[in-house]
């Protein structure tokens, strides 16, 4: 299997393949960049149908940490873990303690939480092995999700602002995908602002709530991207932004938690050409780690909240610095972000 040469391979510090015969734990941890501090990012438990495609996701969701971290302001570099395994299936307190007996070994370089197939409870096996954990109850900060959506909430006026120099949400029509826990709670937000909500989601009983709560209008599935509205917010699947969806595209405004919107680089340039500004999923999809890494005794909720708002900020930031280099978004977004990882970096040198 290559490693080095593996294309989502981005200077990682450290790779480590984990392996417990007796709990059947098999997993990789990939460390990206520790110049702002440990590297935190959850383990994800997947069915993954090959080893390379354990790697290739763990090495491209560890440098996207280092990004939102460094993005976010928060003393964090960018990590994560992956555990080969069906989350219905394959999981164990043996296997759980095994990962956290693997996470202990790092020594602390490595912060693990939540992340797919992972709940709190596995966590707190993971917590008995180390204490390199994050996102539990004892002294937690609880649900990251309101606090995602509330960063998407900000950083979708931003957009509004930027693109259709509109500074209230009055009468904004929204187009959300995916009505899980975060896009509700953003169909909410948005609802009490006075915008126009269209909403998707394959669960119908999702969707008569946000007929009934938000008089919501619904829209299919597979027709959610192509409506005539102010903002898109992909709040489901990645990839959503594709060669097929961006060709029927109408929004100006692409805003949404979604990780991973874009199914390719080049997509963001296909946005960018067809002046749709694109908010940058890492960005304004901080919300939650930004809430995860003020847990802790004396966590305030209203310090929080205030630091997620910058999310807003940010992303004006990132609007003007795109503008004015005639690049899209998510490129001065990296800059940006990678200026203050190697920056760090070259202090700390
Ligand atoms: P969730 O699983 O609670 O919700 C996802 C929703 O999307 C579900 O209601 C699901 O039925 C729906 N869905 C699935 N396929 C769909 C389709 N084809 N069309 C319309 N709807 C569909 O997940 P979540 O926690 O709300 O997260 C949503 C997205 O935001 C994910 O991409 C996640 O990775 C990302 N995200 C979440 C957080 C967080 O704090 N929860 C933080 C950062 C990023």
């Amino acid at each position: 299997m290559p490693v080095f040469s593996e294309s989502n391979f981005d200077d990682h510090e450290q790779v480590v393949f984990c392996r417990d015969h007796e709990s059947g734990l098999r997993a990789i941890i990939a460390i990206h960049n520790t110049a702002r501090g440990p590297a935190l990012g959850g383990c994800r438990i997947w069915p993954y149908e090959s080893e390379d495609a354990a790697l290739a996701d763990v090495l491209r969701l560890s440098r996207g940490m280092t990004y939102k971290s460094a993005m976010a302001g928060l003393p964090y570099g960018g990590g994560k873990a992956v555990i080969i395994g069906d989350p219905s299936r394959d999981k164990s307190e043996a296997l759980w303690r095994a990962f956290g007996r693997a996470v202990d070994m790092l020594g602390g370089r490595y912060i693990t939480a939540e992340d797919v197939g992972t709940r709190p409870a596995d966590l707190e096996i993971v917590r008995r092995e180390t204490a390199h954990v994050s996102g539990i109850a004892e002294g937690g900060a609880g649900d990251p999700s309101p606090a995602t959506a509330y960063g998407v909430f900000v950083g979708i006026q931003a957009a509004v602002a930027q693109r259709l120099q509109r500074a209230d949400m009055a009468g904004l029509r929204v187009a959300i995908q995916g009505l899980g826990n975060v896009g509700s709670a953003l169909a909410r937000m948005l609802h009490d602002a006075g915008a126009e909500l269209y909403v998707s989601d394959i669960d119908e009983l999702a969707v008569a709530r946000a007929v009934k709560e938000f008089g919501a209008n619904t829209v299919a599935p597979d027709r959610i991207h192509v409506l005539d509205v102010d903002v898109f917010a992909p709040c489901a699947l990645g990839a959503v932004l594709n060669d097929a969806t961006i060709a029927g595209l109408r929004a100006p405004v692409v805003a949404g938690s979604a990780n991973n919107q874009l199914a390719e680089p080049r997509h963001g340039h296909a946005l960018w050409q067809r002046n749709v500004l694109y908010a940058p999923d890492y960005v304004i999809n901080a919300g939650g780690v930004i809430w995860v890494s003020h847990e802790g005794p004396g966590f305030d909720a209203g310090r929080v909240g205030a630091h997620v708002a910058r999310i807003g900020d940010t992303l004006s930031e990132i609007f003007a610095r795109a503008r004015l280099d005639g690049i899209p978004p998510e490129i001065a977004a990296d800059r940006i972000a990678e200026s203050r990882f190697k920056r760090t970096a070259d202090k700390a040198a």
